[in-house]
């Protein structure tokens, strides 16, 4: 794994293009809203791109039929600092949002557990969340979902512009 600066609206792209055949087969477009002025990111490309992918992978999953789904990526105005002296953080923050089944109160709070999945034997590891959320804190970032059963599901992955752990 090789960290450095990269461009994190390419990994989106190419992640995005990844799945996109699967996707259109299945009627689920996929939409992109990305930040033309989004600075260079701090981190390993290629564990970002497996972030965005099991969250793309997990939102065409949640959608059954007809559906889409939307990968937008912003500059966050900035996350509390632990480092003496510097407030905030600034962000990069990256969205999937599907219009799929979305997840029921009850699960929130296992989601990123490892091995926790919902989906039949042989469909779903459960590992997708928890190994996500491990390069994401590894990162220095934050993992978060809001979800409405019945509506669909975003998740948002909130990275530091610069590593916050030097
Ligand atoms: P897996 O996909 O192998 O089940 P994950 O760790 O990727 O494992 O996801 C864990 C569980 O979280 C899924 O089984 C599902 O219940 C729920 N989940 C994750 N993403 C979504 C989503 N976009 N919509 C609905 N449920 C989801
Ligand atoms: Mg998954």
């Amino acid at each position: 794994p090789v960290k450095g600066f990269f461009n994190l609206n390419l990994v989106i792209e190419d992640t995005v293009r990844f799945v996109e055949r699967p996707a259109s087969l299945q009627q689920i477009e996929i939409t992109t809203a990305l930040d033309p002025a989004l600075p260079q990111v701090w981190g390993d490309a290629d564990l970002i791109k497996q972030v965005i992918l099991n969250l793309l992978v997990n939102a065409q999953q949640a959608i059954e039929g007809k559906g889409n789904i939307k990968v937008a990526s912003r500059l966050y105005p900035g996350m509390a600092s632990d480092k003496p002296g510097v407030d905030t953080l600034p962000m990069v923050e990256i969205s999937v949002t599907d219009t799929g089944c979305g997840i029921p109160p009850a699960n929130l709070e296992r989601i990123f557990d490892p091995f926790f999945t919902s989906k039949e034997v042989g469909k779903g590891t459960g590992l997708g969340l928890s190994v996500s959320y491990g390069i994401v804190k590894a990162h220095g970032g934050k993992i978060n979902v809001e979800s409405v059963v019945g509506e669909g599901t975003t998740f948002y992955v909130l990275l530091p512009i610069t590593s916050p752990f030097d």
